[in-house]
């Protein structure tokens, strides 16, 4: 895992203090209340943001109203190239937005962040988004579809990948016509934050992208529980998942949810057996294993199982770490019920019987005091019945589960209720076929950790992982609805 080196920016100049984005102006939450956030690694208190409710949410509503019908008349190439001055600036501020996020989810560097390019995608569909001709039953009857805008939407995002989750939801909305109102997460919502102001500058008109930030049951709730807003995205927890689902029920609002994974890393007796070890470890660890895609579960041969055991254990005790300026390669998790969440899946690994080959504990030392650290833990000999092998533990917690054989792999790989990344490792070209085809996951990847490498990607989940898919040749299209026209000159002639 390679570590950069980054400068650290004062929040302050890449986002307006306390204070939200609605109708393009920097407001506090109506009722004046904040919320504090801190840095994961020592609890320092680096900004606040408005503790807004239904309220503030009505009022981006609203903004977003006004905005809409001039925003979807837009030529759709000027507002193809608004997206793009969008990332230039992105662009032109990626080490300051790189060293914003890390501070808010307490991750190391990690180089210029991905949000330009993945912006620079969705731009270039602004003005490709078309219909078809439809045959007709005379020939004085000409139908074609329309891709419409649904009008105001909304979206809300977890913590943990702020600034790429935020351009991936909003990016394709606005590119398709639709204005946005987005609830960050509480614990990190300055990434966001910072890019909305870079949208401003860029000239994206105000009330086209909303940011109301607050607790989720608070401003998170009121989003998809608003008669008004038209189709919902949400990333997060499947447990949140359920609750915008069932909110957008009661409204019959369209979504598509982006949930969490359980994701295997399938290793073949004809592997690279130090490649796969030592791109397993960095995936579990990469932002502390706070990474929906992370592959959490090794299903290996029996008959090398020693082997990759021996070199996991070694790639993992090798992962450095630390507070995130610190240049090491692992932080802190995001906070005190997620570390308790983590240290708990720990607990349970070893009341059920799974052997601890390494980790399990909390780092010592001054450096960690005031921070939620947790080492990076390796458990061997873990059954696929086995909480830590069922359940999602957001940490960097990996379970080796032993297996005879290519068809007991693929039951243990697909045993389980997530289906968002799995990675096959073999050098054999008909295992790799066969094994895409057979496991149940939004992305396969073939020698390949997190399924990374790809340029825009269709990504999301199979099961419990959710449905529909950000980015992808279709990103824009998620957010339109289909019109069918029908039309003729004149009335047809009565038979
Ligand atoms: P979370 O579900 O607790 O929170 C996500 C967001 O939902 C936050 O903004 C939160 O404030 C908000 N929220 C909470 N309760 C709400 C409610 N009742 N109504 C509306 N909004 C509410 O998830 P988290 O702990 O922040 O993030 C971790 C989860 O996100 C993991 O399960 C992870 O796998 C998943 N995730 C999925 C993807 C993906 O693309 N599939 C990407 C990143 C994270």
């Amino acid at each position: 895992m390679t570590i950069i080196d980054t400068e650290t920016v004062a929040p302050s100049t890449l986002v307006v203090d306390g204070a939200q984005l609605i109708d393009g102006e920097w407001v506090p939450s109506h009722s004046g209340r904040t919320i504090d956030v801190a840095n994961p690694a020592n609890g320092e208190v680096i900004a606040r943001i408005p503790r807004s409710d239904a309220e503030d949410v009505e009022q981006a509503v609203q903004a977003g109203e006004r905005a809409f019908p001039a925003w979807r008349d837009m030529n759709a190439t000027a507002r193809g190239r608004l997206l793009f001055r969008w990332a230039d600036l992105i662009e032109q501020h990626s080490a300051a937005l790189d060293s914003l996020e890390s501070q808010e989810v307490g991750r190391p560097s990690w180089g210029p962040p991905p949000m330009a390019g993945q912006l620079r995608f969705i731009a270039g569909q602004t003005d490709k988004v078309q219909g078809v001709s439809l045959p007709t039953y005379s020939p004085d009857v000409v139908g074609y579809t329309l891709r419409e805008p649904f009008g105001v939407v909304g979206g809300v995002i977890p913590w943990n990948a702020p600034g790429p989750m935020f351009i991936t939801e909003v990016g394709a909305a606005i590119a398709a016509g639709n204005t946005i109102v987005m609830k960050p997460a509480e614990d990190a919502p300055l990434t966001p934050l910072a890019l909305a102001k870079l949208s401003l500058e860029a000239g994206i008109p105000a009330g086209v992208i909303n940011v109301v930030t607050g607790y989720g049951a608070e401003a998170g709730a009121a989003i998809p529980a608003h008669p008004r807003i038209r189709r919902m995205g949400f990333t997060g927890s499947p447990q949140t998942g359920r609750a915008i689902m069932e909110a957008c029920s009661r409204n019959l609002t369209p979504l598509h949810l982006e949930l969490g994974g359980k994701s295997p890393q399938v290793v073949f007796p004809d592997a690279d057996l130090d490649v796969a070890a030592a791109a397993i470890a960095t995936g579990v660890t990469l932002n502390t294993g706070q990474i929906c895609a992370a592959g959490t579960r090794v299903i290996v041969d029996r008959s090398i199982h020693a082997e990759v055991v021996d070199k996991l254990a070694d790639a993992m005790t090798k992962v450095t770490v630390g507070p995130w300026h610190q240049k090491v390669q692992m932080g802190p998790l995001i906070n005190g019920k997620q570390h308790e969440r983590v240290c708990g899946f720990i607990d349970i690994g070893k009341e059920q019987g799974a052997t601890l080959v390494t980790g399990g504990g909390r780092p010592s030392g001054t450096d960690f005091d005031g921070g939620w650290f947790v080492e990076p833990t390796l458990f061997d000999n873990v059954t696929p019945d086995m909480r830590i092998a069922q359940e999602e533990i957001f940490g960097p917690v990996l379970s080796v589960i032993p297996v005879d054989g290519e068809a007991e792999a693929i039951e243990v790989a697909n045993g389980v209720d997530y289906g968002l990344v799995a990675s096959v490792w073999t050098r054999d070209v008909g295992t790799a076929v066969r094994m895409t085809r057979a496991l149940q996951a939004g992305q396969v990847g073939v020698n390949n950790a997190l399924g990374a490498g790809v340029i825009g990607g269709p990504f999301g989940g199979y099961k419990n992982s959710g449905f529909g898919r950000t980015m992808g040749a279709d990103a824009v299209l998620e957010w339109t609805q289909v019109k069918t026209v029908s039309m003729r000159e004149a009335p047809l002639p009565r038979f």
